[in-house]
């Protein structure tokens, strides 16, 4: 799995991969464990309770999807079906649609905002709430 975070001691940005059976992971700046929060289903390879970085209980999934891309896509189907009689629209739908089958889901956390991906326990995790979002976002 790679896990892509922030560490919350140096704000320094860290990507790093991670294999079972789980090892230490120290910030590369200021070297502070970075896993500080496994639970036990995490270290056996089970779906999260919680998030292992911050120990945050709401984690979500999401397609791991260049959103301005999709919102570009769709702007320039609606742009262009003047011109194609609506033909663009199918067309950047299918697309769409086309690539959210192909696109693995990411987990991302609400309270840290670290990102998983490459993991088969992703697809574990409950899809993004925003009342969860605006939560967590209201604590900060
Ligand atoms: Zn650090
Ligand atoms: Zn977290």
């Amino acid at each position: 799995m790679n896990i892509s975070t922030t560490c919350s001691a140096c704000s320094q940005r860290q990507e790093f991969e991670l294999n079972w059976p789980v090892t230490a992971h120290p910030c590369q700046k200021c070297h502070r464990e970075l896993l500080s929060h496994p639970t036990q289903a995490f270290l056996n390879q089970e779906p999260w309770d919680q998030c292992p970085l911050c120990g945050a209980s709401h984690l979500y999934q999401r397609k791991d999807f260049n959103q301005k891309l999709g919102i570009g896509l769709i702007v320039l189907g609606v742009v262009l079906a003047y011109f194609t009689y609506g033909l663009s629209l199918l067309l950047v739908t299918g697309i769409d649609w086309w690539l959210s089958k192909r696109i693995p889901p990411m987990g991302a956390c609400y309270r840290c905002k670290s990102e998983f991906r490459n993991s088969e326990l992703i697809r574990s995790l409950e899809p993004f709430n925003l009342q969860l979002y605006d939560y967590y976002r209201n604590l900060r």
